[in-house]
């Protein structure tokens, strides 16, 4: 019987929607936390796993000595390696490709790395118009690599305590 009498005078006094006019007006003179994208963007973690580079070292040689652990790590079977020994003995990739329409950005193959060579950028605003379109060839992973190198320098230098 409380409940109903309650329920009545909450229904009569229109203590709801004036709860709910409260909320409107407290809201409507805090910050706004809308962003104006793209105009405005957010912070990003340096770990953010978006499209991915090869890296070169400073004298412009691949770091890939294609050992070929992210590609067996890789869950989602995406990336395709094939290798052959250069003439110094060293052991470089003739090939290598990550489908993206594949791909989980999971970080497997950042993380499985010997030497740093594939990074996952902070790059997240591309696109394909077509499956091919997203399917990355290893000289379109390093150009995306030589053209970011700071960036993604700085990034794994931020989080390097916490490798
Ligand atoms: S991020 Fe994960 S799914 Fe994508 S290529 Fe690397 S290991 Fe494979
Ligand atoms: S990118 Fe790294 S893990 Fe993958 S084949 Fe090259 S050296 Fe090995």
């Amino acid at each position: 019987m409380f409940l109903v009498i309650r329920d009545f005078f909450k229904s009569l006094l229109l203590l709801e929607m004036l709860k709910g006019m409260g909320l409107t007006m407290k809201y409507m003179f805090s910050p706004k936390i809308t962003v104006l994208y793209p105009m405005e963007k957010t912070p990003m973690s340096p770990r953010f796993r978006g499209l991915h580079a090869l890296r070169r070292y400073e004298n412009g040689e691949e770091r890939c000595i294609a050992c070929k652990l992210c590609e067996a790590v890789c869950p989602a079977m995406a990336i395709t390696i094939e290798s052959e020994q250069r003439d110094d003995g060293s052991r470089r990739t003739t090939r290598y490709d990550i489908d993206l329409t594949k791909c989980i950005f999971c970080g497997f193959c950042e993380e499985s790395c010997p030497v740093d060579s594939i990074v996952e950028t902070h790059i997240h605003e591309y696109h394909g118009e077509k499956r091919g379109d997203l399917y990355f060839t290893k000289e379109m992973l390093l150009a995306v690599g030589d053209r970011y190198e700071k960036e993604i320098a700085d990034n794994r230098l931020a989080d390097a305590a916490f490798r």
